[in-house]
């Protein structure tokens, strides 16, 4: 029975972030819990024949099946604003009637109060004006309770009943909001998780392409120094007139460019070479384990597969060329040795494009 419940809430969940999951456990729970409390109330009355009180109960049956429907049209924070609304209304109209302190009704307000933090609302004046709201109606509690006798005789017997209903209650409700303290607690532990996560990712990965950025390159160099590896190679990778595209088919085409190249050169390199995007329209490649011919063959390949190939975009098909220059990684130097893959690059350009030099 419990995992139908579990299948049924997650399915549907599934498609929203965690603070939302949670404010949609919070909104439901709460409309149902007090739900359940008043047709236990009303029954209740309705067996005593207190009709003021059946009259009252069933209204709030009314109310709760609107704030059912706001709830259907994701109006959570509405809800939860006018259910504990609801709550101080009601509280203070059965201690008005029936006397405060004796009837543990007051008790409908405390756990109000408790449950506040709880609700993530989005606007903290919302939440501050009500937890002044839910104080006040404690106040005017403790004062009328004092200063007035009630105006409904409401047998001594009956009260006594009603009292231990609300302690019960209480128990009950101290218990959910036990609970979802602790689910909040692991929601928003998770949330955040999550969040850190996308910003480390978003803080090492290139926007365009999606592959890794030069600032992600310190780590990985110096991770690689502390294996003290030297079978590495670096190759810089630079499109051969790559200008005359953006001149020629506008900037947005050469965008559609350089996502195609990021995409083609992670189906042609080994799985366990890193790619950077290292500037503009250049490119660096970590060859892992390699030695420097190798890793030329390697390159070449790939070189002439990209010079062969068809790049579709809004313009039409397309064709570019590269120039790699190479180099064997010095792991205690590793931006030296990238500088003498450039230098080897520029040597490529100068030779006329479209090459592999190592
Ligand atoms: P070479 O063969 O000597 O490399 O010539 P080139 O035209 O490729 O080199 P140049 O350095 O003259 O021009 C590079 C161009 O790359 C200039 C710049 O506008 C373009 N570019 C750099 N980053 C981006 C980008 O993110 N998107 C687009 N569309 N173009 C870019
Ligand atoms: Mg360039
Ligand atoms: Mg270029």
């Amino acid at each position: 029975m419990l995992d139908v419940i579990n299948n049924f809430i997650w399915l549907k969940i599934k498609k929203r972030n965690n603070v939302d999951i949670y404010l949609y456990l919070v909104s439901y729970t709460l409309l149902f819990s007090i739900l359940a409390a008043r047709v236990s109330l009303l029954a209740l009355f309705y067996v005593w024949g207190y009709t003021l009180f059946v009259i009252l109960n069933a209204s709030a049956l009314i109310i709760y099946l609107i704030f059912y429907f706001l709830l259907t049209k994701e109006k959570y924070e509405l809800v939860n604003v006018l259910i504990t609304l609801d709550v101080i209304v009601y509280t203070l109209l059965v201690i008005y009637l029936i006397g405060g302190l004796s009837s543990f009704a007051v008790m409908y307000i405390i756990l109000l109060l408790n449950l506040q933090p709880l609700i993530p609302y989005k606007n903290t004046f919302i939440q501050r004006s009500l937890i002044l709201a839910i104080v006040t109606a404690f106040i005017i509690v403790l004062i009328t309770h004092f200063l007035r006798t009630p105006v409904y005789a409401v047998s001594l017997e009956h009260l006594r009943v009603y009292a231990i209903f609300n302690i019960y209650l209480t128990v009950v409700y101290l218990l959910m909001e036990i609970i979802f303290q602790n689910i909040l607690r692991s929601f928003l532990l998770n949330y955040q998780l999550q969040k850190l996560e996308e910003l480390d990712f978003q803080a090492h990965t290139d926007f365009l392409t999606g592959l890794f950025n030069r600032r992600y390159a310190d780590s990985i160099f110096s991770s690689i120094r502390m294996k003290e590896q030297n079978n590495y190679v670096v190759a810089l990778l630079d499109i051969d007139n790559f200008k005359k595209i953006n001149d020629t088919f506008g900037h947005t085409c050469g965008d559609e460019v350089l996502k195609f190249l990021s995409v083609f050169l992670s189906h042609n390199v080994r799985k366990s070479d890193v790619l950077f995007r290292w500037g503009g329209e250049e490119f660096l490649v970590l060859l892992k384990e390699v030695d420097l011919d190798t890793a030329y063959v390697l390159l070449e390949r790939m070189r002439k597969k990209l010079a062969n190939a068809y790049i579709p975009t809004k313009q039409g098909l397309l064709r570019i060329t590269v120039t790699i220059g190479m180099a064997i990684l010095n792991s205690s130097l590793p931006f030296q040795s990238i500088d003498d893959s450039d230098k080897k690059l520029y040597e490529g350009k100068q030779r006329g494009k479209n090459m592999v030099m190592k």
